[in-house]
């Protein structure tokens, strides 16, 4: 397979701003749908989050507008808000050179009025959550007669999450003659059907996803029963990761394992889908810049979530399905990292330990645990996160931040992670010993000739 990005017909400006992106070859996904993508055959592809699958339909999808018009040319309908946001990002970024690419992203939990200011503005393509893109279409503020391609992405997904009537309901306000592509981690019967529903002779792709095996240390360990929260203390006082993802089957083991985490010192935090948007917002954002070292999350809540460098994923609670066990370790050991994935087991749950073997078809490796830990866990976070009370709004760039925190012997560059500006503040992710300094250069400071209130944003504490 060609994975040279030269070899396909792709405008000059997405091509040249690849490289700047560190985008040097196509990954196996892109190779493979891509050159159908362009010739605009409808494709089903199976590809999970942390393949390059969004830049597999991005590049094609951005290749295939007719920049200029002002209708809406492209539709991407994902399960949920943050997948939608990440997609949202990285189609901004692959599109950055293309003039005025308008790219929106409609999803609930966010207010409906500016959505239908910014779609009268003109917008060419939406990204967004089914429930709320057909409320769009409802009330007329989207129109999609003059679509071109719809991609459904982490279609199994949308079809668990009981979006099929909302998608249908969604095509029937699109054209007949477009290009219709349909992404899956797995395909099933429904996901077959969703397929013969809405595409037209679309080409098959199956990406081997298993060369990523090989990067995973993957580990089980037998417990004792009510065993669990001890092992996992063990484990991380033991390997020291900088962020570890670590799966429940309930909400309520969630929450229980981040209160003794958090007993422990660890900063920890929980994701499901009880919390309210905002608190999932912030915690994520702090996971994802490096100032909160465990997330415990449930399946529903993690699917979907884009973090990079994940040192370690654990399993609490073993999954039932091999397959979900599965894409739960293919979390970790993405691009050039190498990941560890260890599963914790009682003897009641030996069974789900042969399935797993089974669906992987090799032998397991079945480890001791390491020591108890006796009192606190030295695990810090590298980073910690300030909150800057000023954004987009305020016309505020990543730039002006560093340049402000990095000004007149404030903190060096190296020390200052990443910058979320968004509409009305700033969090930058700064390094733990680094804060006071970077707390007194933004008090005694101003940026950009303003001077903006800043604090530490916290995560929650031990309940
Ligand atoms: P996705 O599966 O779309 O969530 O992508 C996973 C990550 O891979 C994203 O952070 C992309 O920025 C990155 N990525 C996608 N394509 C490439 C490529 N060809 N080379 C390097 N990184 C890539």
């Amino acid at each position: 397979m060609n994975t040279d990005f030269a070899s396909l017909q792709l405008p000059d400006a997405l091509f040249g701003n690849l490289a700047s992106l560190g985008y040097e070859q196509m990954r196996p996904v892109q190779a493979a749908v891509l050159p159908d993508i362009l010739l605009g055959l409808d494709v089903i592809a199976q590809a999970k989050t942390g393949s390059g699958k969004t830049a597999a339909f991005g590049l094609g999808m951005l290749s295939r507008l007719n920049l200029g018009r002002t209708q809406v040319e492209a539709l991407v309908l994902c399960p949920t808000r943050e997948l939608a946001e990440q997609t949202t990002g990285e189609l901004r970024r692959l599109s950055r050179a293309l003039p005025n690419v308008r790219i929106l992203s409609l999803c609930g939990g966010t207010q409906f009025g500016p959505q239908r200011s910014s779609l009268q503005h003109g917008v060419d393509v939406v990204v967004g959550t089914p429930g709320r893109v057909l409320e769009h279409l409802e009330k007329g503020s989207l129109e999609l007669a003059g679509l071109r391609v719809v991609v459904l992405d982490e279609a199994d997904r949308m079809l668990d999450m009981g979006f099929k009537a909302s998608i249908a309901a969604i095509l029937e306000h699109a054209p007949a003659q477009r290009q219709t592509l349909l992404f899956s981690a797995t395909y099933n019967d429904e996901v077959r059907a969703l397929s013969r529903g809405y595409q037209r002779e679309p080409k098959e792709i199956t990406v081997d996803t298993e060369t990523t095996a090989r990067d995973i240390d993957e580990r089980f360990f037998e417990i004792q029963e009510g065993g669990a929260e001890g092992a996992v203390l063990s484990l991380l006082a033991e390997h020291q990761p900088e962020s570890t993802l670590v799966f429940c089957n309930f909400k309520a083991s969630c929450q229980k394992l981040v209160d003794s985490l958090l007993a422990a010192g660890i900063s920890a935090a929980a994701l499901h889908g009880d919390m309210e948007q905002f608190d999932r917002d912030h915690v994520l954002l702090l996971f994802a810049n490096k100032s909160c070292s465990v997330l415990v999350a449930t399946d529903v809540a993690a699917r979907g979530l884009d973090i990079k460098e994940l040192s370690l994923v654990i399993n609490f609670e073993l999954s039932p399905d091999p397959d979900v066990h599965h894409h739960r370790v293919g979390r970790t050991g993405r691009a050039d990292h190498r990941g560890m994935a260890f599963t914790l087991f009682t003897a009641r749950s030996v069974e789900r330990v042969r399935a797993i073997e089974l669906h992987a078809k090799r032998k397991l490796r079945i480890d001791g645990l390491p020591p108890r830990v006796q009192g606190r866990v030295r695990l810090l976070a590298p980073m910690a996160t300030i909150q800057i009370a000023g954004g987009r709004r305020d016309k505020l760039r990543p730039t002006d931040i560093l340049g402000a925190l990095t000004s007149e012997g404030g903190v060096p560059g190296e020390a200052v992670g990443k910058i979320d500006v968004r509409p009305a503040e700033t969090y930058v992710a700064i390094a733990r010993d680094r804060v006071p300094a970077a707390l007194s250069v933004l008090g005694a400071g101003r940026i950009k000739g303003r001077s903006f209130k800043a604090r530490l944003a916290k995560l929650a504490t031990a309940r």
